[in-house]
């Protein structure tokens, strides 16, 4: 499997860049005539076979492998590397779009590599599980900000402590819907950051009794998801 841009298909032909000419010839060890599967990010990938420093498109391929509602992830980011493995298993679970965001207790401000970094992993996740559609990953802003652009979902923030309802309980499946869930960094969210959330519509809601780590919470909310809306 390889990612292309649409740009690259040109009347059933895939122009191969040079890197996708090494990764299939090199990586992948495939020799002229062998197929693979090409995938432009954003929904559609075709069964292409290797000629040279193209591919010729055999067919459309129509395997579902999307969700059938929308997620956004939105995290504050946690200390180290954590965000790396958070944004392959979302991704992997079927996330749509991650969003990380600054929140009061942040400890980790990115450098701006770190965004390319996290596009490059969700690509190689989307591909690995045989996804048809690659995961936006936002800039990271501010938690404040993040929640204003929010609108039109059912709309979660996860609250490690309380008497909140589990999510589970919560989540209706009735169709094509938006779903927006927020976990916290380590130190958790302030009360005031919940307040602003549900301020804005965010409905808060457990992931059970125990105390989970920060990038271990958003996997557990995708998967609680996922079990709920995939048909
Ligand atoms: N001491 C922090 C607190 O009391 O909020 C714990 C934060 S926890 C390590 C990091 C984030 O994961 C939390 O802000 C929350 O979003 C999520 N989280 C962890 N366990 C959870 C649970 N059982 N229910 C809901 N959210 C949870």
């Amino acid at each position: 499997r390889i990612a292309i841009a649409p740009s690259q298909l040109q009347q059933q032909q895939i122009l191969l860049t040079k890197e996708q000419q090494h990764y299939l010839g090199r990586v992948l060890r495939l020799r002229e005539g062998d197929r693979f599967i090409a995938m432009d990010g954003q929904g559609k990938s075709w069964l292409a076979q290797l000629a040279g420093e193209q591919a010729q498109v055999l067919e459309l391929l129509s395997v579902e492998t999307e969700l059938p509602v929308s997620i956004t992830l939105m995290m504050a980011l946690p200390k180290g590397n954590g965000f790396d493995e958070v944004v392959r298993s979302c991704t992997e679970l079927g996330v749509t779009c991650i969003a990380p965001v600054l929140s009061d207790r942040t400890l980790l401000h990115p450098s701006p590599q770190k965004l390319e970094r996290w596009r490059r992993i969700a690509a190689e996740a989307a591909e690995q599980s045989e996804r048809s559609f690659v995961p936006t990953i936002l800039e990271p802003v501010a938690f404040s900000t993040g929640l204003l652009s929010v609108t039109n979902s059912q709309q979660y923030i996860c609250v490690a402590r309380g008497d909140s309802p589990h999510l589970k309980d919560c989540l209706q499946h009735k169709g094509q819907e938006t779903i927006v869930i927020a976990t916290g960094p380590e130190g958790g969210w302030t009360t005031q950051e919940v307040e602003n959330a549900i301020a804005v519509g965010f409905q808060p809601v457990s992931l059970g009794r125990r105390i989970l780590r920060a990038v271990t919470a958003p996997v557990v909310a995708l998967s609680l998801i996922t079990a709920a809306c995939e048909v």
